[in-house]
């Protein structure tokens, strides 16, 4: 039977914390299993574990850690099915995403079990001897994740940390800790030493904090919200200490009028609505050249009421959003977009025939002014701001004008224009004519300004999970340096 519960995890085994949180069904707004809640007692105990376990992890050496990496990528497959209608339910998704979040976990251990032992560095020549360097584990990194692809997003950080010989301690969102102590639980059965995959669920200010606080973490990768990311920061200065931030954003599309607008539409549609716009790249916003901006609107109209809503594990096009806070916070940005006066083409309600769990119709503004709120701040859920523009400089203008720099597509069939405003768009990443083929697991992906820094993915991660170290050798009598 399925476990529903989250307890500690550390050293390779379970144990119940002091006390329990519930967790939540997003589709019925009831209480459907139990997370513990850590303290920092606990966090304590997992940076003993970790660190006692690394040195021997590190010893193992890339190849050998690598296949067991590809061992859980193994074992994330053969549990597919089970895993994601638990991710379904927890994160209110439907179960097709599920699956794709579990495969891309999967690919996530795969990639980095099978690059590790393929990453290696140079030998400088020098006069009278040679340099060498070398990537180094940092030791011990922490791991604080949020609730929008909680398997996928634990995954994407943890895979290249222990890859690199690190062993981890992950804090999941307090409202989706299920996937990430299976995942742990998986790894002790596919052989990972006890002590190098800690989990310790709890709260943000309670385990999260001391987890972010503690002098005997050496790196912190944290994704989730701005105002936590800068506390983070804050905590990371007090030890010393690196740390990745994966903040949020507000991410355009820029849409030329020779676009086939109906062609592009389904695309546009899914670039905010996979995951209910839950997601930090989502493309929250379209600016679409006045040419084309009322077929777009119809063919976007069109798109977005079609979809059919129901609760995650019925599996139909979109589910709920994760939470009540989620579910209000997307609300009120709806209530503040009417009230700023701008027009609702599509959605805006909760959907008639679901009188419980936190669902929402899939939302389009037409926003005529381009200093509202609703195009400028992130409200992380689904709702598009389509706004107008005149020629080319101001849509790179508007598209670069918010506090965010972490997606931006171009959509165009003049390739001029198309690698043109594509050089222009400040971004962490950016698509031209196309939106989802971004999420590969070997593109390295992250944010600029206040989208937070450092780069996850691909083979960029693994230098992120690790230090620089060089060797520098002298050799008496040596040739051109050797
Ligand atoms: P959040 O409140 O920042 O939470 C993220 C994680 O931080 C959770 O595990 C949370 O624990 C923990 N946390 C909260 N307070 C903490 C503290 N004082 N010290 C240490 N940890 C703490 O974010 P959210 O509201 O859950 O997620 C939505 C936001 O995340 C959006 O802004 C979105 O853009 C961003 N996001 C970015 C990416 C990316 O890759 N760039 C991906 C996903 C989400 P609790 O669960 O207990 O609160
Ligand atoms: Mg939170």
């Amino acid at each position: 039977m399925t476990d529903l519960t989250a307890p500690i995890y550390i050293n390779g085994s379970q144990r119940d914390p002091g006390g329990w949180i519930d967790s939540i069904d997003p589709a019925t707004g009831k209480a459907f299993a139990k997370v513990a809640r850590g303290t920092a007692a606990d966090i304590d105990a997992a940076v003993a574990a970790a660190s006692a376990a690394q040195p021997a992890w590190d010893a193992l050496g890339p190849a050998r850690r690598g296949e067991l990496l590809q061992k859980l990528a193994d074992a994330l497959g053969a549990n597919e099915a089970e895993l994601a209608r638990i991710e379904a339910q927890d994160a209110g998704k439907p179960v097709f995403e599920a699956v794709d979040d579990v495969q891309t976990a999967a690919a996530y251990f795969r990639f980095y079990g099978e690059a590790v032992d393929k990453f290696y560095n140079d030998k400088i020549p020098l006069e009278g001897g040679f340099g060498l360097t070398d990537r180094i584990p940092h030791g011990v990194t922490g791991h604080i994740t949020p609730w929008n692809y909680p398997v996928m997003l634990l995954a994407r950080t943890v895979a290249p940390a222990l890859a690199m010989g690190n062993a981890v301690i992950l804090k999941p969102a307090e409202e989706t800790s299920l996937s990430s102590v299976y995942t742990a639980r998986l790894a002790t059965q596919v052989g990972f030493p006890d002590g190098v995959f800690n989990v310790v669920p709890g709260l943000g200010e309670e385990a999260g904090a001391a987890l972010s606080g503690h002098p005997g973490i050496d790196h912190i990768s944290f994704t989730g919200s701005r105002e936590v990311g800068k506390l983070i920061m804050h905590a990371s200065a007090d030890v010393m200490r690196p740390l990745t931030l994966e903040l949020g954003g507000k991410s355009p599309s820029v849409v030329f009028d020779d676009v086939d607008v109906e062609l592009i539409a389904p695309k546009l549609r899914t670039a905010l609505l996979w995951n209910n716009g839950q997601t930090c790249n989502a493309q929250s916003r379209i600016l679409v050249s006045k040419k084309v901006h009322g077929h777009l609107l119809e063919a976007l109209e069109a798109e977005f009421s079609k979809l059919e809503i129901a609760p995650g594990l019925e599996d139909k096009d979109l589910a709920s959003l994760v939470s009540k806070q989620q579910y209000e916070r997307v609300a009120s940005y709806i209530e503040i977009g009417r009230a700023e006066g701008q027009r609702i083409v599509t959605g805006g309600r909760r959907p008639k025939h679901l009188d419980q769990g936190y669902f929402l119709e899939p939302t389009i503004f037409d926003v005529t002014d381009p200093g509202s709120r609703i195009a400028n701040e992130e409200i992380f859920g689904p709702v598009l701001s389509v706004a107008r523009f005149e020629d080319e400089e101001q849509a790179i203008r508007v598209a670069n004008g918010t506090p965010f720099d972490l997606a931006a597509a171009v959509w165009t069939q003049d390739i001029d224009r198309a690698f043109r405003v594509a050089g222009q768009l400040r971004a962490g990443q950016v698509y031209v004519n196309n939106w989802s083929i971004g999420t590969g697991v070997n593109l390295p992906f992250g944010g600029i300004r206040n989208s937070g820094f450092g780069r996850e993915k691909g083979i960029a991660a693994l230098a992120e999970y690790s230090a620089l170290k060089t060797t520098v050798v002298r050799v008496t009598g040596g040739v051109g340096g050797r």
